[in-house]
């Protein structure tokens, strides 16, 4: 098998390269230290960046290049779609809303109407909108089906009340995605519906969840008698289950994960070839060589694994491609945790400091403490492992999710 690009392919992958090294330049200092969540959304100048990025992106159609060309899109190949998906997130430069683009704009290509299509993809498209998605509960994250935030038919309107947790970026969205228990007398993935909602609507309340270094990433959002027209019910009412393994596994494709990993482990190359430990070049010592090889590898088959659960997505085949997209998060989540491990590693004392001049390699350390999170946000490692376990070709049988918080005892 050859997994070189094409001719055509290697050129698309070099104007997206140039073009995302070029953008990153003006970005604000906080990208130059790794960017990341914490650059898009904690800091003030870092979203206006992403915001001014997106408008620039949606201008070139790049943030909706798969869609169909009535609907604005360019009917790109899932492969054009990856090329561009690896070229910015190697670069690290913001501007696509991950929300938005890659969860809700899918999802709503596969079960929203004509009129949902209409008004909410141009928006997307044109990089106006900012997206979030309200889905975990305090008692209901692995076992998210045990959800309890509820929705009540009132005339025209759906009227939502209860608690997420968890909401990355909710506090700088315009809208989000949600799913909630339409029947009140079912249990489990029965009886749950999905929602847009417009944030600013009476009766959400966003409260920060600040991290330890006081960053503001995640939030809590809650909802008291909002009010939500029955249009923007996406794939109708009880099928929300359905709509949201959807958008589940489009989060899980993996790619950035790969590409960002890439960016990380050159940077340390670059430093192990210029620092001396002791006299030694630590690029000629056999610990850190091995380790690179190790990560180098590890990348190079999560790349290709990435690329897989595109295909796979695109041939139609949504269980090879829920089992290829656990497959992708598993390895990229922990992959990342081990480069930012090793990173801090090779700096030794350095690496535990955090924007120092003392400190060559200065993202180390926060992407070291973003990564544990990693391994359990967009649904744990030990689930996705479970999910590979019952799916085929393994097929072994199905093991019912317990949340602990929920067994009555
Ligand atoms: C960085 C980050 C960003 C996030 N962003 C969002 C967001 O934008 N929107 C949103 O809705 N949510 C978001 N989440 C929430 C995320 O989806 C949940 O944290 C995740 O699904 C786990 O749920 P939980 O936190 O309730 O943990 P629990 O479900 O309580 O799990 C606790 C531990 O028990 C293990 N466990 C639970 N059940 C089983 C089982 N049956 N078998 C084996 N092990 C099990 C889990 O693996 C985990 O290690 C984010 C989380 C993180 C960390």
């Amino acid at each position: 098998m050859d997994f070189r690009l094409t001719k055509q392919e290697q050129q698309l992958k070099e104007m997206y390269e140039d073009f995302f090294r070029n953008a990153i330049k003006n970005a604000p200092d906080i990208f130059k230290r790794g960017g990341g969540f914490e650059a898009t959304f904690s800091d003030d100048e870092g979203f206006a960046f992403h915001r001014k990025m997106a408008t620039i992106l949606g201008e070139k159609n790049w943030l909706s290049l798969p869609w169909p060309k009535e609907l604005g899109g360019s009917e790109a190949s899932i492969m054009h779609q990856l090329i561009f998906n690896e070229a910015r997130e190697v670069s690290r430069c913001p501007g696509y809303d991950f929300h938005g683009c890659a969860m809700f704009a899918p999802t709503l290509l596969v079960f929203g109407n004509d009129d949902q299509k209409k008004r909410f993809l141009p928006p997307i498209a044109r990089g106006e909108v900012q997206y979030c998605q309200a889905w975990s509960e305090p008692d209901a994250g692995s076992d998210l089906s045990s959800l309890q935030t509820s929705a009540k038919k009132d005339g025209d309107n759906w009227v939502i009340n209860g608690q997420k947790v968890w909401v990355t970026a909710a506090h700088r969205a315009d809208c989000m995605f949600t799913i909630v228990r339409t029947d009140p007398e079912s249990t489990g993935s029965k009886g749950l519906s999905y929602f847009y909602v417009d944030i600013n609507s009476p009766g959400i309340e966003v409260r920060p969840l600040y991290y330890m270094n006081g960053a503001h990433v995640y939030n809590e959002v809650f909802f008291t008698d909002v009010r939500v027209p029955h249009k923007d019910l996406i794939g109708g009412e009880g099928n929300g289950w359905q709509v949201t393994m959807a958008t589940m596994n489009f989060e899980r494709s993996g790619m950035g994960f790969f590409s960002t990993g890439k960016k990380a482990l050159d940077r340390i190359i670059d430093y192990v070839k210029t620092t001396r430990r002791n006299g030694e070049l630590l690029s000629e010592n056999a610990f850190i060589r091995q380790e690179i090889g190790k990560i180098y590898a590890s990348l190079e088959a999560g790349t290709m694994l990435a690329y897989r659960v595109g295909f796979t997505q695109a041939s139609g085949d949504m269980m090879a491609a829920a089992s290829a997209a656990s497959e992708s998060k598993i390895l990229g989540s922990e992959i990342s945790r081990d480069i930012s491990d090793f990173g801090t590693k090779v700096l030794g004392l350095h690496g535990m400091l955090e924007e120092s001049d003392a400190t060559p390699l200065l993202n180390v350390i926060e992407e070291y403490q973003n990564s544990v999170g990693l391994t359990i946000a967009g649904g744990s490692n030990e689930i996705q492992r479970s999910i590979i376990s019952w799916m085929a070709p393994l097929n072994m049988p199905r093991w019912k999710l317990v949340n602990p918080a929920t067994v009555k005892k």
